[in-house]
C-alpha cells in the first residue's frame, strides 16, 4: 500500500483493480498514475471542452463577479483550447491560463492569451497576483494536486477566490464498482469517470484548508449540456440528458434533506478564500 498522496497516511484497498483509498482524507488514487493526454473521438473535443460546458462558465462567472468585485487578473488551470478564458474576457477579466496539452495550449494562446505550460507548482507565476484562480476538473489530473493547492494559495491575493469543479468520487466510485461487476454493459453504458485521483468533498477540503485555504465551500455542481463524452452507448444522447437532469435533481433533494450535508452529485463546484 502506498502512501496517500494528499495527507501522506497510508492507502488501502479500494474495491477496484489499480485504485487505493485513504481512510483518512477520503482521496481514492491510482497506484500507477496516467499522465498522457486525453484522446477522445475526432470531433469530440470542441463538444467537450467548450459547448458542454458553456452554462457552467457562465454561472462560475456570475458567481466570481459577485464574490469579487471589481474583477482583475484571472487565471485558469487547464485551460484547454480557452474557451473559459474567452467567456472570463469576454465579461472584464483580464485572463490567463496554465495547459500542459501543447497543442490545446496552442488553440489558447492563437486567441490570445498568455499561456503557461508548465504544471502550476513549477511554473514560478507571480506570487499574490491573481484575483481568482479556477481549475476545472483538474485536480484529478495532477501530477501533485496538494503541491499545486499550496501553489495556488501563494499566488492568489489576500482575498483573492478559488473555484474549483471537480469530479465527485462519492458519486463515481461506487459507479465503477457497478461497472466493473458488469451491470452496464448489456446497454453499453460507461458512466464512471476514474481518474490519477477522485476527490470526495471532505478530502477537497482538507487539501484546500492544509494549504492555507479558508472558507472552503462546497456545493453539488451543475451539469454539463448533452452528452459530449458519448457515454451514453446504445440509448444515445437523450437517455443521457434525462438521466443527468433526474439525477442532480435526486442529489440535490438529498443535499437539503440532509442540512446540507451529503453531497452525490456527480461533480462538485468548491469555492476558497485566501485570508
Ligand atoms: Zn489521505
Amino acid at each position: 500500500m502506498s502512501a496517500c498522496p494528499v495527507c501522506g497516511e497510508a492507502g488501502d484497498k479500494a474495491g477496484l483493480p489499480g485504485l487505493e483509498a485513504c481512510g483518512y482524507c477520503g482521496l481514492a488514487f491510482k497506484t500507477e498514475r496516467y499522465f498522457g493526454d486525453p484522446v477522445y473521438e475526432e470531433g469530440l473535443e470542441d463538444g467537450i471542452y467548450g459547448a458542454a460546458k458553456a452554462g457552467l462558465f457562465a454561472r462560475a462567472l456570475d458567481q466570481l463577479a459577485l464574490a469579487v468585485p471589481g474583477k482583475g487578473r484571472l487565471l485558469d488551470v487547464g485551460c484547454a483550447t480557452g474557451e473559459f478564458l474567452k467567456a472570463a474576457a469576454a465579461r472584464g477579466w483580464r485572463a490567463e491560463g496554465v495547459e500542459l496539452n501543447p497543442a490545446l495550449a496552442l488553440k489558447a494562446e492563437a486567441a490570445g492569451f498568455t499561456v503557461t505550460p508548465l504544471p502550476v507548482e513549477q511554473a514560478m507565476l507571480d506570487k499574490d497576483a491573481y484575483d481568482v484562480v479556477t481549475v476545472f476538473e483538474v485536480f484529478c489530473l495532477m501530477d501533485k494536486p496538494a503541491a499545486a493547492a499550496a501553489e495556488l494559495f501563494k499566488i492568489l491575493r489576500p482575498g483573492g477566490m478559488l473555484y474549483v469543479r471537480e469530479f465527485n468520487a462519492v458519486f463515481h466510485l461506487p459507479l465503477a464498482r457497478l461497472e466493473a461487476a458488469g451491470v452496464f454493459a448489456p446497454l453499453g453504458l460507461k458512466p464512471a469517470v476514474i481518474h490519477n485521483f477522485n476527490f470526495r468533498p471532505r478530502t477537497l477540503k482538507a487539501m484546500l484548508e492544509a494549504a492555507g485555504f479558508t472558507d472552503v465551500r462546497v456545493l453539488n455542481s451543475k451539469l454539463t449540456s448533452g452528452d459530449a463524452y458519448r457515454t451514453g452507448g446504445l440509448l444515445g444522447g437523450l437517455f443521457t440528458r434525462l438521466a443527468k437532469v433526474l439525477y442532480y435533481t435526486l442529489a440535490q433533494a438529498l443535499w437539503y434533506a440532509s442540512f446540507g450535508t451529503a453531497f452525490a452529485g456527480s461533480s462538485l463546484i468548491v469555492t476558497a478564500r485566501k485570508p
